[in-house]
């Protein structure tokens, strides 16, 4: 009988926004037997990673997968999948463990992509986990408070949301160094490097040019057409020309990750998973968020509403009911630009501002209650404004601060 209950073994790989809202659907219907598989205990809600780089408050983006399950029938492996074996039905781990499913999603997320530029693996910092926003400040301090150097220029390539967002608090946060280790004063330069003719390449060209407006006030630098050719240990090549520095952001590209090619999936042109109009990538296999080739892929709303879209396919399959065509929706974009500004774009609606960065914060509450996090969890994500600093000197301004 309690076999019959779990009559279909779903396996998630990916604790991320699909992989995590897809395990929450399917955790509702009995007759699942649902595995997460993930390579790491921990979801990474990356809207609010640049805080953690700039302010370090790690619980608004760091959280236990844990939470999300605690009361639910959901089985969480922490490993790596490294293959698959179609024909067993198995995934097969780093730790060897052979994970069998009837159903596979798979939502792993993107990797970074650069490019083939010179020296930019070896020698840029990127916003893409706690460990290396961790070695990006580590670097920062010890750039200004050992090395006591006052003439630094921090650069940032690419200049989409993540790149945007993070040269909007850079300057605040070093100005904050400054202060706390009473280092002689200096401006630091920060300039956000893009090598398409506007900032936000993607969006309207208003949106590019108040976004563009305001960095300059925050004392930002705007290199546009402006291409990376090559990054040394202290130089930046750009379009030819040599400039000092030894703290550069990559956020600039973004590319496939490893498990699709090492398995043999039919890839895009773009360099995605080709999925049919159920988001399936072959029979039984669906994939999904940043890896699927849709129109909309690349954002944390798109594979949440991906993970939610196969999870309600597959319980109207075991109800033998047809399944709904995936259709695409736009979604919302909210940049923040340093404190209390934001860029809020759409459709043709466009906000900037003040309201639009309140707009940002309850978009974020909306996406925490999406992954069904309750709403005390929430209120304590979201009121959360104790700072964390590994810098001893840092934490003890901060806390002298918050305690008024
Ligand atoms: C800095 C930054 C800021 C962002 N800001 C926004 C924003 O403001 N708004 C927005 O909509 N989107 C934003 N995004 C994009 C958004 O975060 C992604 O689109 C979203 O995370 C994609 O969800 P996913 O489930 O495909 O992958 P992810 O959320 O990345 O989850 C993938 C999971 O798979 C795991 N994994 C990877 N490989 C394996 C493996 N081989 N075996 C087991 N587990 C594996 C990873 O550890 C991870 O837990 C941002 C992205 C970044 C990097």
């Amino acid at each position: 009988m309690i076999e019959k209950m779990h009559s279909r073994k779903v396996l998630i790989v990916g604790g991320g926004f699909g992989g995590v809202k897809a395990a929450l659907v399917l955790s509702r219907d009995p007759r699942f037997k649902v595995t997460l598989l993930s390579d790491s205990k921990d979801f990474v809600y990356y809207p609010k990673l640049y805080q953690a780089a700039t302010e370090d408050i790690k619980s608004k983006s760091i959280i236990d997968l844990n939470v999300f399950f605690r009361d639910k029938k959901v089985n969480i492996i922490i490993d790596k999948a490294i293959s698959l074996d179609r024909n067993a039905k198995q995934v097969i781990t780093e730790k060897n463990l052979k994970l069998d499913y009837d159903s596979l999603i798979l939502s792993l997320g993107s990797k970074t992509n650069y490019m083939g530029i010179p020296g930019l693996d070896q020698y840029s910092y990127e916003i893409k986990s706690i460990a290396s926003i961790k070695r990006y400040k580590e670097h920062l301090h010890q750039q200004l408070v050992k090395n006591h150097r006052t003439d630094l220029n921090y650069f940032i390539i690419g200049a989409g949301p993540t790149g945007i967002e993070l040269a909007g608090s850079l300057s605040k946060y070093l100005q904050a160094i400054i202060k706390n280790h009473n280092l002689k004063s200096h401006k630091p330069r920060i300039t956000i490097v893009e090598a398409a003719p506007k900032l936000l390449p993607l969006f309207p060209v208003d949106t590019s040019r108040m976004v563009k407006k305001r960095l300059k006030r925050l004392g930002v630098t705007v290199l546009t057409k402006s291409f990376v050719k090559e990054l040394t240990a202290n130089h930046i090549n750009i379009n030819d020309q040599l400039l000092p520095t030894e703290s550069v952001v990559w956020t600039a590209g973004v590319g496939l990750n490893d498990f699709y090619a090492n398995n043999n999936f039919a890839l895009s042109s773009n360099h995605k998973v080709s999925v049919n109009v159920y988001l399936m990538a072959e029979r039984d296999i669906y994939v999904i968020g940043d890896n699927a080739n849709t129109p909309y892929s690349g954002m944390a709303q798109t594979a949440l509403r991906d993970g939610k879209y196969v999870a309600v396919n597959l319980i109207r399959e075991l109800d033998h009911k047809k399944p709904k065509n995936y259709y695409v929706k736009k979604p919302v974009t909210i940049i923040p630009v340093g404190s209390n500004w934001a860029a809020m774009i759409y459709g043709k609606l466009r906000i900037y501002g003040f309201i639009a960065s309140i707009f940002r914060e309850l978009a974020d509450i909306v996406a925490y209650r999406e992954l069904e996090i309750n709403d005390r969890e929430i209120k304590r994500i979201i009121f959360e404004t104790k700072i964390e600093e590994e810098c001893p000197v840092c934490q003890i301004a901060i806390d002298a601060k918050y305690l008024g």
